[in-house]
């Protein structure tokens, strides 16, 4: 056993590229589900809206994981 224990799987942790958080290795490159989920959406979202759409609506809406409020800085809050 621990024959794994040093060897370096990940790189010292990348921030979250949704929420700059420290990622976590079962969610790589994301902190959490949640954000590899709000990463999804924004590919599908420009999958499915090519034109007219340069900031996110819509898409971060109550994930019952809200552990930080400014997880997802939302500009447009309206
Ligand atoms: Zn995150």
């Amino acid at each position: 056993m621990a024959a794994d224990s040093n060897v370096t799987r990940l790189r010292p942790t990348r921030p979250c590229p949704i929420c700059k958080k420290p990622s976590a290795q079962k969610f790589h490159p994301f902190c959490s589900a949640r954000c590899a989920d709000v990463d999804l959406n924004r590919w599908l979202s420009g999958t499915y809206v090519i034109a007219g759409r340069d900031k996110e609506d819509g898409e971060d809406e109550n994930w019952g994981e809200e552990d930080s409020a400014s997880a997802v800085p939302d500009p447009s809050e309206d």
